[in-house]
């Protein structure tokens, strides 16, 4: 049997996420892909680690990929980006400014910033989002490793809600 590829580049995402973690961020991580299946970049929330709200997992991705993503946009090559959570409405963004093609992502994020499907739900931008292939939570088992990731996230000092806690006790 062939080896899955959304799987193989999934496991990917996911062991950047990983990582992010391991620094106090978000558990998101995300890879580029190209026609050839070529890894063209990866990416993983450094929203803590840059002090940088914008800095998600997707748009690291994107940033990471430089030159190769505007080279694929402007020859129409399909590109991939698989994310370990739901892009947020501001990486939907981004994917959609980079002309990416297909989208796979291992949770779906209806409870945080998920925005992909929301956005592409408005019909704004209907004709762009026509253009990329979306396939979310492919994957049960790795889907509930990402669900793992996030409820230890949930504990780590740098969660909002946690950060939340000490302002209001007098703290920071
Ligand atoms: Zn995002």
């Amino acid at each position: 049997m062939k080896y899955d590829l959304d799987r193989y580049f999934l496991e990917m995402a996911l062991k950047e996420a990983e990582i992010a973690l391991e620094s106090n961020t978000y558990p998101v991580g995300a890879v580029i892909v190209d026609e050839g299946n070529n890894i063209i970049s990866r990416g993983r929330n450094q929203v803590y680690p840059n002090k940088d709200l914008t800095a998600h997992a997707e748009i690291d991705a994107i940033r990471n990929a430089e030159d190769k993503i505007l080279h694929a946009k402007v020859r129409g090559e399909k590109l991939t980006i698989y994310s370990s959570l739901e892009p947020c409405p501001m990486c939907t963004g981004a994917i959609l400014f980079a002309h990416i093609k297909k989208v796979v992502w291992l949770l779906n994020d209806d409870l945080g910033f998920g925005g992909y499907r929301k956005m592409k739900g408005t019909l704004i931008f209907e004709d762009r989002f026509k253009k990329v292939e979306m396939i979310p939570e492919p994957f049960k088992d790795l889907m509930e490793r990402q669900i793992y990731l996030l409820e230890r996230w949930a504990e780590n000092p740098n969660h909002i809600e946690n950060l939340r806690k000490i302002v209001q006790k007098g703290g920071i």
